[in-house]
């Protein structure tokens, strides 16, 4: 394979185990006429093989100099490169004019853009079928969370609100070269076809689970004050003295629309 030095700045860290690779690629199942794209397709170690199952894959990848070395050793015509910045693509324009099916989504994420990568993705959750990603294991966790732990938490709430998530497998640093510090998992996260928990105002809701977590350790009447008096939180069936982490989706989302109706 062409070499080509790792960037650190670019959260590099190539997949080198074909037994991950292997796993990988069998539990995204890809189907011939899929509409998938990989984020940061690095040095093509997942490419090469999302290719042989696939028609057509799209890969969006920042570093021009992998864009040239992807040029030069894929066939170009059943991949098509996008030199960008994921945080800021529009995933929407992948998806041809008229076409019924979603993006399935891939990617072995550089882990210093995960989180706002999953925000920014969640945003375009419309265009989605399914995403698989590899992460650091910590940030799995949080978002396969459940209430009642300490990894249950705004990015788990934010997530699981528009996503089913499942923890599919572990993946040690000795599977990557450079080996990172840190352990990674798989994880599968599906867009819920109807939402579980609907609120009626999506803005004021993910601002009240953001500044409620801001005071974690602190009783929810605290972090809601700016939201709802400690009888209305009451009223919504909530215990007030209850801390973020004891609280459910549902119960976020019940607070959220008594937010919404006592602004409106
Ligand atoms: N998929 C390859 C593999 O498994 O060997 C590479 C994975 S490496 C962890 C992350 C990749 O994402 C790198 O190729 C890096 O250049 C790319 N990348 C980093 N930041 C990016 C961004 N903002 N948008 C798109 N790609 C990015």
């Amino acid at each position: 394979m062409a070499q080509h030095q790792a960037r650190k700045r670019f959260g590099q860290n190539f997949l080198t185990d074909t037994g991950i690779i292997t796993r990988l690629v069998r539990s995204i199942a890809p189907r011939a006429d899929d509409l998938m794209v990989e984020i940061g397709p690095g040095q093509g170690a997942l490419t090469r093989p999302l290719m042989d199952e696939l028609e057509h894959l799209h890969a969006v990848e920042l570093d021009r100099d992998l864009i040239a070395l992807l040029q030069r050793t894929l066939s170009e015509r059943r991949l098509t490169l996008h030199q960008a910045d994921a945080l800021r693509f529009d995933f929407s324009t992948l998806v041809p004019e008229g076409d019924t099916r979603r993006l399935r989504v891939v990617g072995n994420l550089p882990y210093n853009i995960s989180t706002p990568l999953m925000f920014h993705l969640i945003s375009q959750i419309h265009v989605v079928q399914d995403m698989h990603f590899m992460l650091q294991k910590e940030m799995v966790d949080r978002l396969v969370a459940v209430p009642g732990t300490s990894d249950w938490g705004r990015l788990s709430i934010m997530i699981q609100y528009h996503c089913q998530t499942d923890f599919l497998f572990m993946v040690p640093p000795e599977s990557f070269s450079p080996a990172p510090k840190v352990d990674s998992a798989i994880v599968r996260l599906v867009p819920h076809q109807t939402l579980p928990h609907p609120v009626t105002d999506y803005p004021r809701f993910a601002a009240l689970v953001n500044q409620v977590f801001t005071q974690r350790r602190k009783a929810i009447r605290n972090g809601l004050k700016s939201f709802l008096a400690p009888a209305e939180i009451e009223a919504a069936g909530i215990d007030p003295g209850l801390r973020p982490e004891q609280l459910s989706l549902a119960d976020f989302a019940a607070l959220g629309n008594a937010a919404a109706a006592r602004a409106s």
